[in-house]
């Protein structure tokens, strides 16, 4: 797999990715389509126009409310931009967090059309799911649009499920940052612009995983259903939506911040509930009820919006294993010990099925940072 010249440059993306930081903060803001590719048709507007909408909102509240952040748009008219020329502009601009703008839609004959509705927000990840998958398929089939698609793609075919694949094994490093900042704008969506909650999602879109970034792909609503388009079509409405990308921003910033600032404070021990499944609640138990004020260190290699079953095949029969919860998502370990050296040999041995785990550090039953 690793002759793939692909799956090569992939890895340096994320190899890249670790040295990259900009000065201030940076949000690359990616209003989907436009140009020849109108996107999801409306009944009297079109997605690239509501996506466009939506983002210029954004880069507004951005310049009135936070001085200290650049907004980079990879498009700000109706133009036809590259799904690789997005995330070059991303990468190029050394973003520190890029926000695809996205109107869903289903299929013309479904029945669904004029009922469906609701917001997601998606990050790249293992979840695998037909729906997600469909999703992701429309929005990379853009590539088609292009003359030169074979070449700069290199066998890349956005309607084969196999081409996907190869996109499994991308855990980026972002993905936790990722998915926080998803759950902080799905949160608003639903808080702020009165969307119904379709959840934070996980799927294989190009753009997601092309920067080298924290990195999230917005739906903001059914733009096929009447009542949603009306809504995404309106000054109002574009208003609302872009104003709960914002916050969540600001909330997100709140976060890392806080994080960068009291490395050995736990900030998130309210969100922090332990998973008990049969196969650890022994462990658990122990480690809870005992005062134990050792430094142990976890291998952690896998995270995920939904508790996974022991049996299910993402966690490759990996035994035995722990699970903690933070900011909704469930995220899996492997291993506790107070030897940095044996963390070490086992972080190198479970690379071999997860290559983006990692060691945490953890005590009294919470990871700490
Ligand atoms: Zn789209």
């Amino acid at each position: 797999m690793l002759h793939n010249p692909i799956i090569k440059s992939l890895l340096l993306i994320v190899m890249l990715a670790v040295s990259i930081s900009a000065a201030g903060f940076t949000v690359v803001i990616d209003p989907g389509h436009g140009g020849k590719d109108a996107g999801a048709l409306g009944n009297f507007t079109n997605e690239k126009s509501v996506n466009l909408g939506v983002a210029l909102q954004l880069g507004r509240l951005l310049k009135k409310g936070m001085p200290d952040a650049k907004a980079i748009f990879t498009r700000d008219k109706d133009v036809f931009v590259t799904l690789q020329g997005r995330a070059d502009i991303a990468n190029k601009s050394k973003g520190d967090l890029f926000i695809s703008i996205h109107a869903n839609s289903v299929p013309k004959n479904s029945p669904r059309r004029n009922s469906v509705s609701g917001a997601s927000v998606y990050t790249l990840g293992l979840e695998r799911s037909a729906t997600n998958l469909e999703i992701a398929k429309r929005e990379n089939a853009v590539i088609m649009l292009e003359k030169d698609y074979s070449t700069t793609y290199k066998g890349f075919d956005p309607n084969s499920t196999e081409s996907y694949i190869m996109f499994e094994m991308f855990q980026s490093s972002h993905l936790d940052r990722s998915i926080k900042f998803a759950s902080a704008v799905q949160k608003e969506l639903v808080s702020t612009a009165g969307r119904k909650n379709n959840g934070v999602r996980q799927a294989p879109f190009y753009v997601l995983v092309r920067t080298a970034m924290p990195s999230v792909l917005v739906e903001l609503d059914f733009i096929c259903n009447p009542t949603q388009e009306k809504f995404m079509a309106s000054e109002d409405g574009q208003k609302k939506l872009a104003m709960s990308i914002y916050n969540a921003i600001n909330r997100y910033r709140g976060i890392t911040d806080n994080a960068t600032l009291f490395p050995h404070e736990d900030h998130s021990s309210k969100d922090t509930s332990s998973v008990k499944t049969a196969e650890n609640k022994t462990r658990l138990e122990k480690s809870t009820t005992v005062v134990d004020n050792t430094l142990y260190y976890r291998i952690q290699f896998l995270t995920s919006t939904k508790t996974l079953k022991g049996s299910d095949q993402r966690l490759k029969g990996l035994k035995p294993i722990d699970s903690y919860r933070e900011d909704g998502i469930v995220k899996y370990t492997y291993g506790n010990t107070s030897s940095l050296t044996e963390a070490k040999r086992q972080l190198s041995e479970i690379k071999k099925l997860f290559p983006q785990a990692f060691i945490i550090k953890w005590r009294n039953g919470k990871r700490i940072k």
